[in-house]
């Protein structure tokens, strides 16, 4: 198809990286199939690309993610309040 963002280029099937959101954290899945512009290199995702990522995502991994942070985060010493310390600390320097 041609390309809706850049009025161009015309997208290809191919493998692309795909970040999603899940709460506060971004998951990155490679070799996610999609349709790549080959002038702008915008990706467009199927319905059911995004109904499978959302599902794998949202569904199955929301809940392990939450566990083994707080068991990374536990081991570490850390909690929510010192995270948010040590970003204000950096967003101030900058
Ligand atoms: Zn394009």
């Amino acid at each position: 198809m041609k390309c809706p963002i850049c009025k161009v280029g015309s997208t290809r099937e191919g493998l692309t990286t795909a970040n999603v959101n899940i709460k506060k954290y971004i998951l990155i899945c490679k070799d996610v199939p999609a349709l790549i512009c080959n002038h702008c290199g915008e990706k467009y995702f199927t319905n059911e690309i995004t109904k499978q990522l959302h599902d794998i995502t949202q569904e199955t991994l929301s809940n392990i993610i939450d566990e083994e942070v707080d068991k990374i985060w536990e081991k570490k010493g850390l909690n929510q309040e010192k995270l948010e310390m040590v970003l204000n600390t950096h967003i101030n320097r900058e």
